[in-house]
């Protein structure tokens, strides 16, 4: 029990033995020493970290955490990162994948899905509109109204290809940003530099979205200020111009013919506003936004979360006829000798995308092992501090197994369900407490 208070309820742990000896360097003392000899079952477990909550809600929580945090840093400052990184020019920018083909959707005005279209056919005899407002629960949601007219090769290429677009949109945003105030293209960097986070997001169509914090610097990064020149409506403009242009040209292959790969007509970009409470873009919103998606993961649009063996599992798999049209493109696809490079088979569960869920450029805050690093240390407590110069450390670790028994699966779950309701409890109190504050007349700005 007390392993698994340990890693907080961890759904999944990873079982390690072996020691860690901290000596005094010079008179050879011992500081410090852990063997797992003296612990139940002679192992020691550790969280397994996982991001996603279907597989473990304790540590996606964390991890979810520690994204809104490394987020927010790189927007407010804090954890290693200068507060004036505010005053820098910020946007939070949505780009879209392209059309495949049309799928059954919600009206923003609650309309029917697509009326217009009602009456006429596709050349394979069905209707190619939709007379249902769908509800948002409708297993058809995303679905192609005919898969035959539906592009599915250019679907997973453009997953293939989503992060080497965002490179070359990232050059071309750096590109038009040093023409446009007169710099040669190679000295950009003498004067700026362009930091971002950015997010994967699986819409309902199991196409991916990029929702990205973009931050333009001085030439050393977030300590440094931006060029007098750098404000967030020039940045904005050759985000647009950059999103509008840049593409990946896929060399021609007899099975898919030409496949120029470039972001969709559906653009978002916003300036973020640190100055005022009731906009909808402040540092706090955009972080809690993208650490909402980390979270997330293909399971949730019907995909799956693990890799796929063999064709054969894929009649199998318990996903919708769409994701799993996509996951039998990935494999067909993934045989064809020109697209060997990308891995199409082994990335079959994500529908071709093969990037992190989180990607960030090097100096846009700081790291999820810094993060971690400093929990553990405030876990240790500070007496562990001197601990580090003129000590030597000699440590012996194995992997001795995973996952909890069936029995212990029920306690970690029990564990896991008190952390998030006394979590939930907490908020509550929070929220009462605020409403109290505001009901006396305190002001909400305290
Ligand atoms: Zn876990
Ligand atoms: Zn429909
Ligand atoms: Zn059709």
């Amino acid at each position: 029990m007390d392993q698994i208070r340990a890693v907080g309820g961890c759904a999944h742990p990873v079982y390690l033995s072996g020691y860690t000896t901290v000596r005094d360097t010079e008179s050879g003392a011992i500081l410090r020493h852990f063997d797992t000899a003296g612990e139940p079952g002679g192992r020691l477990a550790v969280r397994c970290r996982n991001r996603r909550e279907t597989r473990c809600a304790p540590c996606s929580y964390l991890h979810a955490g520690d994204t809104f945090q490394l987020v927010r840093s790189g927007l407010a400052g804090g954890k290693g990162t200068p507060r004036e990184v505010r005053e820098h020019p910020r946007l939070f920018v949505t780009l879209t994948a392209p059309s495949f083909g049309v799928v059954h959707h919600i009206t923003e005005s609650g309309s029917q899905c697509l009326p217009r279209r009602g009456s006429s056919v596709c050349e394979h005899g069905r209707r190619v509109g939709c007379h249902v407002v769908h509800g948002s629960d409708d297993p058809l949601l995303g679905q192609p109204l005919c898969a035959a007219c539906y592009d599915y090769a250019g679907h997973v290429l453009w997953h293939a290809h989503a992060g080497l677009l965002w490179n070359r949109f990232c050059d071309r945003v750096r590109r038009l940003l040093a023409t446009s105030v007169g710099i040669a293209q190679s000295r950009l960097k003498d004067h700026a530099r362009l930091s971002f986070a950015k997010v994967a997001e699986y819409q309902q169509r199991a196409a991916v979205h990029y929702h990205a914090v973009v931050r333009l610097d001085g030439p050393r990064g977030p300590d440094d200020f931006p060029p007098s020149w750098a404000s967030a409506g020039l940045l904005e403009k050759a985000v647009r111009d950059a999103a509008d242009v840049v593409a990946v040209y896929i060399p021609y292959s007899a099975a898919v013919g030409e496949v120029v790969v470039q972001w969709g007509t559906e653009l978002d970009v916003h300036a973020i506003d640190h100055f005022n409470d009731d906009s909808p873009m402040t540092d706090e919103r955009v972080a809690a936004y993208v650490a909402k998606y980390v979270g997330k993961s293909v399971s949730e649009v019907g995909g799956a979360d693990s890799r796929l063996t063999s064709v054969a599992e894929i009649p199998y798999a318990a996903v919708n006829a769409h994701v799993r049209a996509l996951m039998g493109t990935c494999w067909r696809l993934g045989g064809l000798r020109e697209l060997a490079g990308l891995r199409l088979r082994a990335w079959a569960h994500t529908l071709g995308f093969r990037g992190h869920v989180l990607t960030k450029s090097r100096r846009y805050s700081t790291t999820y092992a810094a993060l971690r690093e400093a929990r553990a240390d405030h876990l240790r407590g500070a007496s562990d501090e001197d601990l580090g110069a003129g000590t030597v450390t000699d440590s012996a670790w194995r992997y001795v197994g995973s996952g909890h028994t069936p029995g212990a699966a029920e306690l970690a779950a029990g564990v896991a369900y008190d952390h998030a309701e006394s979590r939930r409890l907490y908020k509550e109190a929070q929220e009462d407490e605020k409403r109290l504050r505001r009901g006396k007349g305190w002001g909400t700005g305290a």
